[in-house]
């Protein structure tokens, strides 16, 4: 067996996910990507099984094994079919604001029926006008008595339509820019709330991407998450920890198509010999290989940091540059991966097809890797260094 940072109880976890991944996920892939359908049976699935529960602590009914073992069940889960793993990755997104600001009351009347799969969590921050510059968005949100009325929209929201519980972020002051955003919890049925419509897409296409409309949506006091004019703080504290789930959703397609073009190759022969033993396709299997190894240690290295209580401001690099590796890894493999396969790669009978168009929104969501850039080359510029040459 391979050398592994994963301890005998996490590679036993691991196997559980990868069991079911491989018996349960792997068959339903391709129908799940060709009728567009949200995979209820995979959610029933991971509700049996108790996988909700990697991704919380205990006293709310988690497995309180923590978050490298919860990218790791994302990973395996997403070598096989991607839209499977966004559904752990966005229970996630979608329950960290509780995590991270919520009072004892919200936490418990929330975090137990997340944990068991009860209900779907949803994370809704981008608008129409505003995606990486969420701070532009125009939803409002006015103090109305006991309670908040919500008006305006958001767009693309993943799980729309199947989540039961939103984190959704408006503007309590309009005026005050960043600091004028606040965060709320809101449920599926709040009054004045609807998903107008769900978006036809490229890849991921059994899950559900959303137009979230708030018309004068009434949303309880209780349901503030934090203190008004923090939301912007905790929604970007919510994507330091989360985009390392769109990571291993993206090192989970990257390694998938690789293992797929691997034994292929190993397979197809021309000019009398196994492609796999033609250079050119050797060096590609190489590089591909290497590109998920390098990413992966990216992507681990940031969940032993959480599970060790890393200071919080070392998250946000770690996990920006395991976004901006993973996701371009995965998109650059599974090219090479459809290159290897020729014509077969290029036809929907084989999986390396649905993986490309899988891959290419792991560049996109969660921050574009256009913004993972910027957000790096900041903490860069920030870190006090030691520099080996006295003067630069
Ligand atoms: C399938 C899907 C699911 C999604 N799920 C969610 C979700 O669950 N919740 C949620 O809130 N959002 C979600 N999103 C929204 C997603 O996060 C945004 O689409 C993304 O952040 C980019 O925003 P935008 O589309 O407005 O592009 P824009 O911000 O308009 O960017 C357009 C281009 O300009 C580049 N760019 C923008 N600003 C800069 C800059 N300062 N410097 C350099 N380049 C820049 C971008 O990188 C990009 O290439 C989802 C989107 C999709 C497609």
């Amino acid at each position: 067996m391979a050398w592994d940072v994963l301890s005998d109880e996490q590679r036993e976890l691991r196997e559980l996910v990868r069991t079911l991944a491989r018996d349960r996920i792997a068959p339903r892939a391709a129908e799940i990507d060709e009728s567009h359908e949200f995979p209820w049976d995979v959610v029933e699935l991971y509700r049996e099984h108790g996988l909700f529960g990697l991704f919380f602590d205990e006293e709310w009914g988690g497995t309180g094994t923590g978050v490298l073992l919860g990218l790791v069940a994302i990973e395996e889960v997403s070598k096989v079919c991607a839209t499977s793993g966004l559904i752990l990755t966005v229970q996630e997104l979608g329950s960290l604001g509780l995590k991270l600001a919520g009072t004892q009351e919200q936490k418990e009347r929330c975090l137990p029926k997340l944990a068991s799969g009860e209900w779907l969590g949803a994370y809704a921050l981008s608008e129409a006008g505003s995606g990486s510059d969420s701070a532009a968005m125009r939803t409002t949100a006015r103090r109305d008595g006991g309670e908040y009325v919500l008006d305006g929209g958001k767009r693309f929201i993943t799980n729309a339509g199947v989540a039961t519980l939103y984190t959704v972020f408006a503007k309590t002051d309009p005026d005050a820019g960043h600091a004028g955003i606040s965060a709320f919890l809101l449920e599926a049925d709040a009054p004045g709330f609807e998903v107008a419509r769900l978006e036809p897409k490229m890849g991921i296409a059994g899950s559900t991407t959303g137009e979230l409309v708030f018309d004068e949506c009434r949303v309880p006091a209780a349901n503030l998450l934090g203190e008004e004019g923090e939301g912007f703080r905790i929604a970007m504290r919510i994507l330091d920890r989360s985009r390392a789930g769109v990571a291993a959703q993206a090192l989970g397609i990257a390694q998938g198509a690789t293992d797929y073009a691997l034994e292929y190759a190993r397979t197809r022969e021309t000019m009398g010999k196994p492609i796999a033993e033609h250079q050119l396709i050797a060096a590609k299997l190489a590089d591909m290989e290497t590109a998920c190894a390098a990413a992966r240690g990216l992507l681990y290295r940031f969940g032993q940091m959480v599970d060790a209580r890393a200071p919080e401001e070392e998250l946000t690099k770690a996990s920006a540059m395991a976004k901006l590796a993973c996701s371009d890894a995965a998109m650059a493999v599974t090219t090479e991966a459809v290159q290897i396969l020729g014509g077969y790669g290029y036809i929907k009978e084989y999986p390396v097809e649905r993986m490309m168009r899988d891959a290419k929104i792991t560049q996109i969501y969660e921050g574009t890797n256009e913004i993972q850039r910027l957000v790096i080359a900041r903490e860069m510029l920030r870190e006090q260094r030691a520099y080996l040459l006295a003067e630069v």
